[in-house]
């Protein structure tokens, strides 16, 4: 931002040279402050195009993975290109690949140890691994640490864990330590690890729900490494259990119809130097989702193309209308692009950035994140995390500028905190909130669009678009030019972890 003084100077030395006096309207205009020059970029009919775009009904509703979603991300990094925007640099493309891959599950498997026979799914799910048939001698291991597995002679054995730790409940808990299992079974030469699960946190009933369907993930692993197969045995047996678990005896475990398809996906990633040599080291993030979940049950109109107007096509062009005004007008500080892939997979796409950052974490001073359930309120703006940086002024001042209120989160019931890429960032400490059209509840008007069918570009209303663009605009400048600090409120439930990232 041009300091008072600046502006004062230039306008001062610019009237001594004018004889007339109606010359110094002109001349202020000559000094463009950072609201003109968001005016003077963000209008609705490019918005229009870019959202018809995205959310057409060619582009099939942007599913990770298909081709339409590619389409989208080349649609993305042409854009940026035609602003102006560079390539972070040191890198080749506007794309980064996000390695994922695409699991469907077996269909059909047994698992045959003495008299007893587990079938799938109803008794073990296959959580790792492709097709199997194999045979090998049981070994019952307690819970799998590393101990155990130094302990017993377990190569070429299959080996029988409870599953988790000692001590351990939670789930979640039990997937990670599942995994340092599987790992310990690649080391050691194992045939296959067999866990005995039960868990009334989440019974075998909503496991199925979740690995009995195609699921898409990143996969940040090389082949070799998952060659293990990884089973959970359901508990729900005790005789068919304590056979399951007898040492020495001989096991057969065949499954079949299970696919693993590696797939492409990317982020789409652009840059702008920042245009004051003091601070254009540090930069801002502009962050979307662009992705959304393709085809799915047919409305009452017959429609399956579920085309993410709402979500996220509109965050996607808020992101674009900063890159085209910055990439005009640099702001003191860089500016980093981000369209995310994945989003609606489990936030992997941003999961992935925020692991693989192409440029230094600690150099991000804030990620301004723009994603979208729908909008019942066309006289505010939702941001979630408004009151938990210090940005909070600088955004109601933009959104005010362009008559909307800036106001936080109503429904924190929701999580939508959590529930958006902004979260992968905030977790590294950056601060990281999330910039949303007007939503007071999810109420009936909201549920109408949200995720469905209905969500299309025909059903936006562009006058109250052209006011949201032109704040988060506002707002990006805004922030790309302060003098003042942008960081988490003391207190958070992240500022700890942003004292890590920027060592204060
Ligand atoms: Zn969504």
């Amino acid at each position: 931002m041009i300091s008072p003084f600046r502006i004062l100077l230039a306008i001062s030395v610019l009237t001594l040279f004018s004889c007339k006096t109606q010359d110094l309207a002109k001349v202020q205009k000559i000094i463009p402050t950072d609201k003109n020059i968001t005016e003077s970029t963000v209008n609705v009919n490019t918005i229009k195009g870019h959202i018809y775009f995205l959310a057409s009904d060619e582009l099939a509703g942007r599913d990770t993975p298909s081709p339409e979603l590619n389409i989208a991300a080349r649609y993305l990094a042409t854009t940026l290109e035609r602003y102006g925007v560079k390539k972070v640099l040191g890198a080749d493309s506007y794309l980064q690949k996000v390695p994922m891959k695409k699991v469907t599950p077996a269909t059909t498997g047994t698992i045959k140890v003495g008299t007893q026979t587990f079938n799938l799914p109803s008794d073990f799910l296959l959580l790792s691994g492709e097709d199997i048939d194999l045979k090998g001698e049981i070994l019952f291991l307690q819970h799998g640490t590393e101990a155990d597995f130094e302990k017993g002679n377990v190569k070429d054995k299959i080996i029988v864990t409870l599953a988790g730790y000692e001590g351990q409940s939670n789930p979640q808990e039990w997937f990670y330590a599942g995994r340092e299992k599987q790992e310990r079974g690649n080391k050691y030469g194992v045939k296959a690890i067999v866990e005995i699960y039960s868990n009334a946190q989440l019974p075998w009933a909503f496991l199925l729900q979740f690995f009995n369907q195609p699921r898409t993930m990143v996969d940040d692993t090389t082949a070799d490494e998952d060659g293990t197969p990884y089973i959970w045995v359901n508990a729900g047996d005790p005789a068919a259990i304590a056979d399951l678990k007898k040492n020495g005896s001989q096991g057969t475990i065949t499954v079949t119809g299970s696919k693993e398809e590696m797939v492409e996906t990317y982020n789409v990633v652009g840059m702008v130097a920042g245009s004051d040599p003091a601070v254009k080291d540090e930069y801002v993030i502009y962050s979307a989702h662009y992705d959304h979940i393709g085809r799915g049950a047919a409305d009452a109109s017959g429609d399956t193309i579920y085309n993410g107007a709402r979500d996220n096509a509109v965050g996607s062009v808020t992101v674009l209308s900063a890159a085209e005004n910055i990439s005009k007008n640099p702001t003191r500080r860089s500016a980093l692009f981000i369209f995310f892939t994945g989003e609606e997979k489990g936030l992997l796409g941003s999961a992935y950035y925020a692991d693989h950052p192409m440029l230094p974490l600690d150099k991000a001073i804030y990620c301004f994140n723009s994603d979208n359930a729908g909008y019942n309120d066309t006289s505010r703006v939702t941001i979630i995390g408004l009151t938990r940086t210090h940005a909070q002024p600088l955004i109601e001042k933009a959104c005010a500028a362009f008559g909307l209120n800036a106001k936080e989160d109503e429904v924190p019931e929701q999580g939508l905190f959590d529930r958006s890429d902004n979260v992968n960032f905030a977790a590294k400490g950056v601060p990281a909130p999330t910039f949303s059209m007007g939503l007071t509840s999810f109420d009936e008007v909201i549920n109408r669009y949200y995720h469905q069918a209905a969500d299309g570009p025909e059903t936006l209303d562009y006058e109250y678009l052209e006011k949201f663009f032109k704040s988060y605009v506002y707002a990006c400048r805004l922030i790309g030019n302060t003098d003042q600090s942008v960081f988490w409120k003391e207190g958070d439930k992240y500022f700890e972890a942003g004292e890590a990232l920027y060592k204060k």
